[in-house]
């Protein structure tokens, strides 16, 4: 089986906060990778636009070192200043008058012309209303916007009516890099392309749904930012909420972008909201070789939480009945972020009491390793009677498809050339990051009414007790983070 890549159309890449950490780390790597599998066209230009003044010459060698740390390792050398033949500067003030006519020269006729706001938020209305006052976007002309979009629903409404002054809802790209994820689109051929899962898709069979998503690192070097935000805004809102859409939604009538976003869109609104007793706010503590999340955001008294967990119900025929536990947090166990869809016990045991209790799972793993298993149950081999253990299946089938498949995009990469494509389907509409804020709003404002304290957890744990009795006290247990 040989991968196929598809070239792209002839484009213009703006990416204004061009020397900035996202564009160095994620953006600029990503499009390299593209440009060494072949994605990218001849004539293919991509400008960075930032506030430094570099030249052209300067802002190369600048990327190059970036590509160097945070891309792929062992390019022969040509290749690297192929693509850096390509990227082109401009120093620019996105709040003023100075860069703009330059950038408006630069812009070639017959191009997709894409432009990433790399940018804080408080920049995207300067951005767009300058992209039209200098006739740079033209009407099929694409903008892509970076979390966090919005601090609460009144932000978030703010900032869609500003875009919307400037860029039509067709034209903007809101980023959720996880759903850019292979993994993830693979979850959506697994429950769409298989006859086996759907019928099974459903409060009568499935016991509940475990989403985690856990990182090993504190909020270093973002104290600053991450204060004023939280596990709950910075996580839950955006990443875990479109992971929850993906598992509960309807299938959609067809693939493409308004039929996938009307069902996602559909799940957030029938959420319930979530009952106090179901939330558990945590704050990590020191280590050996780490301070505590206070020390680390220079704030003794915060009160912000760095980690979540939290148990909703979807409001709807499918799903009434069936739990979704949602945990994130920083400074745990291991980075690790999966979905664990598990079913129910079999009715009745044909084995008796002592084959113990057993339950498929369906696991979609995020990282690290990328992959999806089915836990089933079988018998373990040899002798000794009939005695139950559960076993996970592989269902990546890297082996059926062969080496040849070669390295899969990365979330970043993946979502540029959608961009360029013009296919919005893995980007978020603006009602549907409005919808999360309407649910997650009340949520923020309790804890701010009532003045909770998170809980403290140890750094290197699983998070908060209070966590692990959210699912005790069901009868359930939130799988290791491992
Ligand atoms: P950064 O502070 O490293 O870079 C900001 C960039 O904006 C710089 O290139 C700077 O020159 C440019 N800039 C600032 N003011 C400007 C002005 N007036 N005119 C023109 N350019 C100006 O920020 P970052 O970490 O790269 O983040 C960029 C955006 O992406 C932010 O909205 C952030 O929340 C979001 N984001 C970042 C990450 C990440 O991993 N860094 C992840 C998710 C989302």
């Amino acid at each position: 089986m040989v991968s196929r890549v598809i070239p792209v159309e002839p484009f213009d890449l703006v990416i204004f906060g061009g020397t900035g950490d996202l564009a160095r780390r994620k953006i600029l790597p990503g499009l390299f990778r593209r440009f060494i599998a072949g994605q990218m066209p001849q004539d293919a230009q991509i400008i960075g636009a930032a506030r430094a003044e570099y030249d052209a010459d300067g802002y190369r060698q600048f990327i190059k070192q970036s590509l160097f740390e945070f891309g792929p390792k062992d390019v022969p050398n040509d290749v690297t200043e192929a693509f850096l033949s390509g990227l082109d500067y401009v120093a620019i003030d996105a709040k003023g008058t100075n860069g703009w006519p330059e950038l408006a020269a630069k812009m070639r006729d017959g191009h997709v012309r894409a432009f990433y706001f790399s940018v804080a938020p408080a920049l995207f209305g300067d951005l767009a209303e300058r992209l039209h006052s200098h006739d740079i976007a033209l009407p099929d002309s694409r903008i892509v916007v970076e979390k966090p979009f919005g601090h609460d629903l009144k932000s978030a409404r703010s900032l869609n009516a500003t875009l919307a002054q400037h860029f039509s809802e067709d034209q903007i790209y809101r980023i959720d890099h996880y759903l850019g994820k292979e993994t993830v689109q693979n979850l959506m051929a697994v429950r769409f392309g298989n006859m086996l899962f759907e019928p099974l898709w459903n409060a009568q069979y499935i016991d509940h749904v475990q989403i985690t998503v856990a990182e090993t690192v504190g909020v270093d070097g973002r104290g600053g930012y991450y204060d004023t935000s939280g596990a709950m805004r910075d996580m839950v809102q955006n990443h875990l909420m479109q992971l929850l859409c993906l598992i509960a939604m309807e299938p959609p009538a067809k693939f493409d972008p308004d039929a996938v976003r009307d069902e996602k869109l559909k799940v957030i609104r029938a959420l319930d909201p979530v009952s106090p007793h179901h939330l558990v706010r945590g704050q990590y503590g020191a280590s050996s070789d780490h301070p505590d999340y206070r020390a680390h955001v220079e704030n003794p008294r915060s009160r912000t939480e760095s980690y979540v967990a939290l148990k909703t119900h979807i409001s709807n025929w499918r799903w009434a009945g069936t739990p979704f536990y949602l945990r994130t947090g920083k400074r745990l166990r291991a980075r690790s972020s999966e979905i664990a869809v598990v079913f129910k016990e079999t009715p009745h045991s044909i084995f008796g009491p002592e084959a113990g209790s057993h339950r498929n799972a369906l696991i979609i793993r995020l990282q690290p390793d990328e992959g999806i298993t089915m836990d089933v149950t079988i018998k373990e081999p040899g002798p000794g009677g009939m005695r139950l253990i559960d076993v996970p299946l592989d269902m990546t089938f890297a082996e059926a498809l062969g080496p040849e498949v070669g390295e899969v995009p990365d979330a970043y990469e993946r979502l540029i050339m959608d961009v360029i494509r013009g296919n919005q389907t893995l980007f978020m509409r603006g009602d549907e990051v409005e919808a999360a804020w309407a649910w997650t709003d009340p949520i923020i404002n309790h804890w701010g009414e009532t003045k909770d304290v998170p809980k403290p957890y140890d750094a290197g744990g699983s998070g908060p007790e209070d966590a692990l009795m959210l699912m005790h006290r069901d009868d359930r247990k939130w799988r290791e983070i491992r």
